[in-house]
């Protein structure tokens, strides 16, 4: 029985290549289910494989936006091989068929993290091609979510507008999906919310005041919550490697934060996650 649910993690990254099974097996003891979101070929395929293993793990596949230009490499994600290396170092081109084979798997439950990352770019390159490049590949994404029925997992980093713009020039489902780690305006807000989205928030809720005011206006049937592992630590765990079991400190946060019980707002995010991924706990 699944009591908490991490709609948005990487156990399948490198960072936890020799434990992944404990760290699973740690969330599962207390109830945590979770996606785990794929970022380009590798971690997708990787992320459907685990899935398969588990009941209550899932997958989301598809290309990030900072893995659509070159260089981009985080040893955590991938390992610090040289063929690793190699792999990020040219950047890649959104392959459909390939995604599309992984997305028709029934533990597939979201295409992505897909979007813009306009915070992350290259040093001297030119900012409108890679802009055009992440735009190409999220507009595929769309197109693929479309085909398979399945909603979007979105990135997004100082780039709503540009975002926002794209969602509404493709038609996509009439679920459409997630904003991960949301951190627009409460205008960027209204207006995904009003497109029906939906939306993460992570451990970063617990250690800084910023995302207070934008969580307030978002409905209590929009908020799903997300770890993010290996990145952004909750309190009280900060400094240790993230991992799903630590979302609980993100649901009682938001519950303070919503001003409901806990029990109320982790019950919530239970329905929450079943509506927008369309899977039954
Ligand atoms: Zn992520």
């Amino acid at each position: 029985m699944l009591k908490f649910f991490d709609a948005h993690t990487h156990v399948q990254f490198a960072a936890y290549a020799s434990d992944f099974q404990e760290v699973i097996g740690r969330a599962y003891a207390h109830g945590v289910g979770m996606v785990n979101v794929g970022t380009q070929k590798d971690t997708s395929r990787r992320a459907v494989e685990v899935a398969h293993n588990y009941d209550g793990v899932y997958a989301a596949v598809g290309l990030h936006p900072i893995h659509t230009v070159k260089s981009y490499h985080d040893a955590q994600e991938l390992g610090d091989n040289s063929d690793a290396k190699g792999f990020t170092s040219r950047g890649e081109d959104f392959d459909y068929d390939y995604y599309k084979q992984l997305a028709l798997d029934s533990k597939v439950v979201a295409i992505g993290e897909c979007g813009f990352d306009f915070f992350r770019q290259e040093q001297g390159a030119n900012r409108e091609a890679q802009i055009e490049r992440q735009k190409e590949a999220f507009i595929k994404q769309i197109e693929l979510s479309r085909e398979v029925k399945k909603p979007l997992m979105i990135h997004c980093r100082e780039a709503f507008s540009d975002l926002i713009s794209v969602l509404k020039a493709n038609p996509h489902n009439l679920k459409p999906g997630i904003i991960h780690f949301f951190s627009g305006t409460k205008e960027d807000a209204k207006q995904l919310l009003d497109m029906g989205f939906y939306f993460t928030f992570g451990g970063v809720i617990t250690f800084t005041r910023d995302y207070d005011d934008v969580i307030k206006i978002i409905p209590l049937d929009r908020i799903l919550s997300e770890t993010d592992a290996p990145y952004v630590t909750p309190v009280p765990h900060r400094g240790k490697r993230n991992e799903p079991l630590y979302v609980i400190e993100v649901v009682k946060k938001l519950a303070e934060i919503k001003n409901v019980s806990e029990e109320k707002m982790r019950v919530q995010i239970l329905r929450n996650s079943e509506q927008v991924f369309n899977i039954q706990f």
